[in-house]
């Protein structure tokens, strides 16, 4: 017996639930409306995996143009390598020396590149590859405003460059600069002000490394929230955005150019769940998904296509839906099924096996998503 929660072929009101659900018109959508964007602006797209964590849509994503996978954990990079992803980008830091054996094996099936904010890990990696008789790869990560990794622009960025240079065993590619804290942003204009502003401390950080000699290969950054502001301001070449193909509750609040919902993509994925009881409180629906099917640090899912229902808490294994039923909401039945949206994707995404891709009413696909160590 298959533990997945659907087979190819099946209803889409068999589905065993919880499930990992994806619209593939909407996903595939997604997928072609980002590959088109970078061809015609004449860029590099490298989606980051640690949305998907799962070889199959890597591997369409670089069908479709893409250069490679960001990946933010060794394990991740280990999984996409073994389906054929050839090109990688570690958008973190490594700092053990048992991560960085690892990763000196994959340099020999794959081009390697990681991170780096400080000294002592460029002599760690350097020595280490040294050992292992490859070279690695390194990006200068920069902080342009998200205060979570990265030296500071301009001097402290170049003096790391020229002290990677100078490392035996690593290959200076480029800048890492990625400003998280602008992804969501609600208005257009914070987004793009924040980007604006990011660009001039990468820009001036290119000019002064190219001064000294040294030139970038690489500046990557952009996610679903900012890549547009990233493609016009000139330093970036690789646009790094992941949660483009799925979106979540947290991207659909933020707002388009037009002051709109922000509509450049379509919500693909969902929590599939089903109605488990409904005896304890009129016009309450208890759903056999919680906690363990998704990520709540973002809120709590929103219910797809229902009109006045909404999730007001989850515990491991059960979501409570109320049903406002005086304003028209249809009150739920056993055995019901709702389509949840995530409040944020990737970590939804990391507690399921599989992806079952959905089009006109039946199972066409069941993706594994890689769970074998993909946090180390
Ligand atoms: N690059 C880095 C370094 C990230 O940490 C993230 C997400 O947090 C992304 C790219 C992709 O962002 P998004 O999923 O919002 O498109
Ligand atoms: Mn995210």
């Amino acid at each position: 017996m298959s533990s997945l929660p659907a087979n190819i072929g099946d209803a889409f009101h068999d589905i065993d639930t919880p499930a990992l659900v994806v619209d593939l018109d909407a996903f595939e959508k997604n997928l072609k409306t980002m590959a088109d964007f970078v061809r015609k602006k004449g860029l590099r797209l490298r989606p980051h995996a640690k949305t998907h964590r799962c070889a199959d849509i890597a591997l369409k994503q670089i069908q479709l143009g893409a250069v490679g996978q960001c990946c933010q954990k060794v394990g991740e990079a280990e999984a996409l390598i073994k389906a054929g992803v050839r090109n990688i980008i570690i958008t973190n830091q490594i700092v053990s020396e048992a991560k960085l054996v690892r990763l000196a094996h994959l340099a020999r099936q794959a081009d390697i590149a990681l991170c780096f904010d400080d000294r002592k890990q460029v002599d760690m990696a350097s020595r280490i590859a040294a050992a292992q008789g490859v070279e690695l790869g390194a990006l200068v990560e920069v902080d342009v405003g998200m205060k979570r990794c990265g030296v500071a622009p301009g001097v402290p960025a170049c003096e790391l460059a020229a002290y990677i240079e100078a490392a035996p065993a690593l290959r200076f590619r480029g800048l890492q600069a990625y400003q998280g804290a602008a992804q969501h942003l609600r208005t257009y204009e914070a987004r793009k002000a924040a980007v604006e502003h990011a660009a001039q401390q990468v820009q001036s950080t290119v000019d002064l490394l190219s001064e000294n000699g040294i030139s970038c290969e690489i500046v990557a950054g952009a996610g679903t929230g900012t890549y547009p502001f990233e493609s016009a301001a000139g330093p970036w070449n690789e646009l790094q955005a992941g949660s483009y193909i799925f979106m979540d509750a947290e991207y659909g609040a933020i707002e388009g150019a037009d002051g709109g919902p922000y509509s450049d993509f379509n919500h693909s994925l969902f929590v599939l769940a089903s109605v488990m009881s409904v005896a304890a409180v009129p016009g309450r629906a208890i759903l056999d998904a919680g906690l363990k099917s998704f990520s709540v640090e973002k809120g709590m899912p929103k219910v797809h296509g229902l009109r006045d229902a909404t999730v007001i808490g989850a515990s491991d294994e059960h979501a409570v839906l109320v049903m406002d039923t005086a304003h028209g909401a249809r009150n739920l039945a056993l055995g019901d099924k709702v389509m949840l949206i995530p409040g944020h994707c990737d970590p939804t995404v990391s507690l399921h096996e599989c992806i079952v891709g959905v089009r006109n009413g039946r199972v066409e696909s069941t993706w594994r998503i890689d769970r074998d160590g993909s946090s180390r």
